[in-house]
């Protein structure tokens, strides 16, 4: 029978019943029956592991997603195989693919869309900065029209790479203050985009 491959990113995660990874705890005080820590760091933790993606593929770095969903590469180890074509249901916008300029007032309608805290991987390099398509009809990277929080770079970017990105994004979130959405910073992020 072949053996498991052990996945996890940090030692420390290892070794539970041979195989499978939990979450590093936040750092805190421990003691005989109780764990105190931060509420932002609990609530960090739990977004970390529970990003629903909302795939917005438009062409060739779609398929490398595809493959990032598969058995392979498995993106559910990372709590994140829960895809939706709602963004209402999803926090983590991945952009994939030749975005159009005709096509920018739809991802940024699905951006509006997605639930609160959300988050935006530009995954390639057409998505990130349009790629070879130095074009009049091509947006030269769609944080010309939303927030982007990771690039993703590649043409196209492998599903390590996307994994990469999405681990990059994992630390993000699991730093991010709960009150950054309410702050006056991020209000204005958003109003130098137009948005609400
Ligand atoms: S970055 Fe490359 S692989 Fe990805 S959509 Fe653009 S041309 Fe295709």
């Amino acid at each position: 029978m072949a053996r498991p491959v052990r996945f996890n990113i940090k030692p420390k995660a290892r070794d539970y019943k041979g195989h499978i990874g939990l979450a590093d705890t936040p750092d805190g005080y421990m003691g005989e029956g109780f764990f105190a820590t931060k509420l932002s760091d609990v609530i960090g933790l739990a977004r970390k592991n529970s990003l629903w993606p909302m795939p917005f593929a438009t062409s060739c770095c779609g398929i490398e997603f595809m493959a990032t969903m598969g058995a392979h590469y498995d993106f559910g180890r990372f709590g994140s195989e829960r895809m939706a074509f709602t963004p209402r249901q999803c926090d983590m916008l991945m952009v994939m693919g030749t975005i159009a300029k005709k096509m920018g007032p739809v991802l940024r309608q699905v951006y509006i869309q997605l639930s609160e805290p959300r988050w935006v991987l530009a995954v390639g390099a057409c998505a990130s900065s349009g790629g070879i398509f130095d074009s009049y009809s091509v947006m030269q990277g769609i944080d010309q029209i939303i927030p982007v929080d990771v690039y993703v770079p590649g043409c196209a970017p492998r599903p390590e790479a996307i994994l990469d990105g999405v681990l990059a994004l994992q630390e993000l979130v699991k730093n991010e203050s709960i009150r950054r959405r309410h702050s006056e910073k991020y209000q204005q992020l958003l109003s130098s985009y137009g948005i609400q």
